[in-house]
């Protein structure tokens, strides 16, 4: 019996997983990726992501973080590869942070290790840290950081190498007036398969201009990495926890790999193209992060930038990803809208992917498309 066919369009952290679950299942697989797996483009681009189960009270992203967290060890295991640092995350709260008694609440209910601590505990165990303005904090020993570009590379050599094909192209955008997809690539080549995975991050809007147009927006967000002191390892991954500010709107993960220390600024910026935007940080990025950096880790209140980069957030309404069939073409479906967060998710999307297409799943409604608008609302951090 011929096997059925399936076309993966963008090799990031979404295409890359749901290429290797769906070879799994038996497909045939190509990936076809336009500039290459988690390339400079890309929003799954950069040394580090976080992972965290904590996400308040919206469950779903508790129980896929914690099953993706078993895959990419499992992907760590079976490339030899160290891309998971279980240093564990830090959520830093203002006083009465309803965010932290919901995700502690979460915690409870799902059995993810956790621990309360006081901001006195935080100033005792990690003096490095400046309490200032703060409540509790939770801790969740078992979050850290994923080496992300090279995950994705592992993902994507790894379903090579179980059989998918890997191909450099670029799609063209889907004439959506049609009453079945063609799928071509930008030399005119027509690729033919049974279904079509498209896992295009902040381009799904350019490449599905009907289906997906307004309902996902590409927005400018600045990562910077600052020197630590030197022969000094308390801001190394060793000693602090990745940690995440939400009244600031800011996170970070310590020193990795001697990258630097990391320091990410989360509030949306301006609308960005993918394609040709200059990667430059803006100034006003720079003194944010410092003055944060005084206050917060005030040993780094002058350590020079060392590096930096400039990334998008594919942002849906809400923040929930965007995992549904096209409204017209039930063998066309689109998973992306990771708003921010949906690196740590990989493994998980690819599972749903792999399962909606083989049929033992429907669609997860606050993933379909029915559910997004093009106005910004974000409810989930
Ligand atoms: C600054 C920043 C920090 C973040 N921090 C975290 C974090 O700490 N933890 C976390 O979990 N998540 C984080 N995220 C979110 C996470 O990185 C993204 O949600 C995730 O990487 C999105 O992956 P993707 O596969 O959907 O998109 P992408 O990685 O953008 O992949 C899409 C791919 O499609 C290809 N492509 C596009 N159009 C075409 C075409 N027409 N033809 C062929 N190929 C095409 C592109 O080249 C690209 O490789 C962060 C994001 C940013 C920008």
């Amino acid at each position: 019996m011929n096997r059925r066919s399936v076309i993966v369009v963008g090799a990031g952290v979404f295409g890359a997983w749901s290429a290797l679950r769906l070879v799994r299942d038996g497909w045939a697989v190509t990936l076809v990726e336009a500039y290459g797996p988690a390339n400079g483009r890309a929003s799954s681009s950069d040394h580090s992501r976080v992972t965290r189960a904590g996400y308040g009270a919206i469950d779903i992203y508790t129980r896929w973080a914690t099953e993706s967290l078993t895959a990419w060890h499992w992907l760590a295991k079976v490339s030899g590869m160290r891309l998971v640092n279980e240093c564990g995350v830090l959520f830093l709260g203002a006083h009465g942070s309803p965010l932290l008694d919901e995700t502690a609440a979460t915690f409870r209910q799902l059995g993810v290790a956790h621990e309360r601590l006081p901001a006195a505990t935080v100033a005792a165990r990690y003096p490095q840290i400046g309490v200032i303005g703060l409540g509790d904090a939770l801790f969740e020993p078992r979050a850290g950081a994923i080496r992300a570009r090279d995950a994705v590379a592992a993902v994507v050599a790894h379903a090579v190498a179980r059989g998918a094909k890997y191909r450099t192209a670029r799609v063209d955008p889907l004439d959506e007036t049609r009453t079945t997809p063609v799928v071509r690539t930008a030399s005119g080549d027509v690729l033919h398969a049974d279904a079509y995975v498209l896992a295009c991050g902040p381009w799904l809007p350019t490449l599905l201009p009907l289906a997906v147009g307004g309902r996902i927006r590409a927005t400018r967000q600045e990562l910077l990495y600052f020197g630590v002191p030197p022969g000094d390892p308390r801001f190394g991954i060793e000693r602090l926890p990745v940690w995440i500010d939400f009244a600031a709107g800011l996170y970070g993960i310590p020193d990795l790999d001697a990258r630097g220390f990391k320091v990410g600024i989360d509030r949306h910026g301006a609308a960005i193209d993918p394609d040709s935007a200059e990667r430059l940080v803006d100034d006003e990025a720079v003194a944010l992060a410092r003055a944060f950096l005084a206050r917060r880790f005030p040993a780094l209140a002058g350590a020079p930038l060392v590096d930096s980069r400039v990334c998008q957030y594919e942002n849906t309404s809400t923040g929930d990803f965007l995992i549904d069939a096209h409204p017209t073409w039930p063998n066309v479906w689109i998973a992306g809208g990771g708003s921010g967060h949906g690196f740590k998710h990989g493994p998980a999307v690819g599972s749903h992917v792999a399962d909606l297409l083989s049929g033992r799943t429907g669609v997860e409604p606050r993933f379909g498309l029915e559910s997004k608008t093009s106005t910004a609302a974000r409810a989930v951090f």
